[in-house]
């Protein structure tokens, strides 16, 4: 579905990013893994090479324009093109809001919005002058909920699918599609730490009786970054098995 087609995935080295990674690289497409260190990209690589030829690895500083620009340069001097930019990459925390201080504030509020803006933009420069992209960002379901503690996460992800919004309207004239998943509880590291008791028990308040794999992430994402989706922008995209939080 893909083929042909140069992809960046911020977030790329594991969790949900690496699924999507793998997901692209299945359908034909070259891959930028993008992560925010040389090591942990090194890592992902290194379970990557029955793709060898079609993926690369990047490490800019997703808040620092000029990093970010000559990162995605080195992208389209290698492939050819960057067609897809996944912005994956997210923090997120569930501190009180008597405790939640400025600086972690502004930590998630950098890696979920400020990098989702930085990376957009550089994409967008080298999609418009090739004809043409897709951009899609990872929100989350709290972003339509909010949630009980940790008010900056789903704070940053209102912000995403406002961001996903706007830049549908401002870039649909240089044919830029831009939308965003929202994922529901989704198995990655983090939740296969957790007893089987508890996961059961997340389980069991989802109407379609599981978590999300990331795996069911994945599969939008490739639907939004393929033809299928060629008359599709501005969307959020639940992908939760319908919970609500
Ligand atoms: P994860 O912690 O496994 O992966 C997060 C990724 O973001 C990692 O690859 C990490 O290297 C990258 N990252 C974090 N800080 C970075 C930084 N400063 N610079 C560059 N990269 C950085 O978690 P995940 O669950 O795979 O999360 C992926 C996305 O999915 C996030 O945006 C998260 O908010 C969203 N999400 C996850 C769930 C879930 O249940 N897992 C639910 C809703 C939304």
């Amino acid at each position: 579905m893909l083929k042909g087609k140069t992809a960046v995935v911020t977030g790329g080295t594991r969790g949900i990013g690496f699924a999507i990674a793998k997901k692209y690289l299945d359908n034909g497409a070259n891959v930028a893994i993008c992560g925010s260190r040389q090591d942990s990209v090194d890592k992902a690589l290194a379970k990557l090479t029955e793709y060898e030829g079609r993926v690369m690895g990047i490490w800019p500083n997703l808040c620092d324009p000029q990093e970010v620009a000559e990162a995605f340069a080195s992208v389209k001097a290698r492939f050819g093109s960057l067609d897809i930019l996944a912005n994956n990459a997210g923090v997120s925390s569930r501190t009180s809001l008597y405790d939640y201080t400025v600086e972690e504030f502004t930590k998630i509020m950098d890696i979920n919005v400020k990098a989702v803006f930085v990376c957009s933009q550089a994409a967008a420069r080298i999609m418009k002058e090739q004809g043409g992209g897709a951009i899609i960002s990872t929100s989350s379901m709290v972003g339509e909920y909010g949630q009980p503690s940790g008010c900056g996460y789903p704070a940053s992800k209102f912000a995403v699918n406002g961001l996903t919004r706007s830049l549908a309207r401002e870039l649909a004239k240089d044919q830029i599609r831009v939308n965003a998943v929202a994922p529901g509880v989704t198995r990655t590291d983090m939740l296969s730490a957790l007893p089987k008791e508890m996961v059961d028990r997340i389980s069991a308040g989802i109407p379609l009786g599981r978590v999300g794999e990331a795996e069911d992430i994945a599969n939008a994402y490739l639907y939004l970054a393929s033809d299928l989706a060629s008359y599709v922008t501005g969307v959020t995209l639940r992908v939760d098995g319908a919970a609500m939080t």
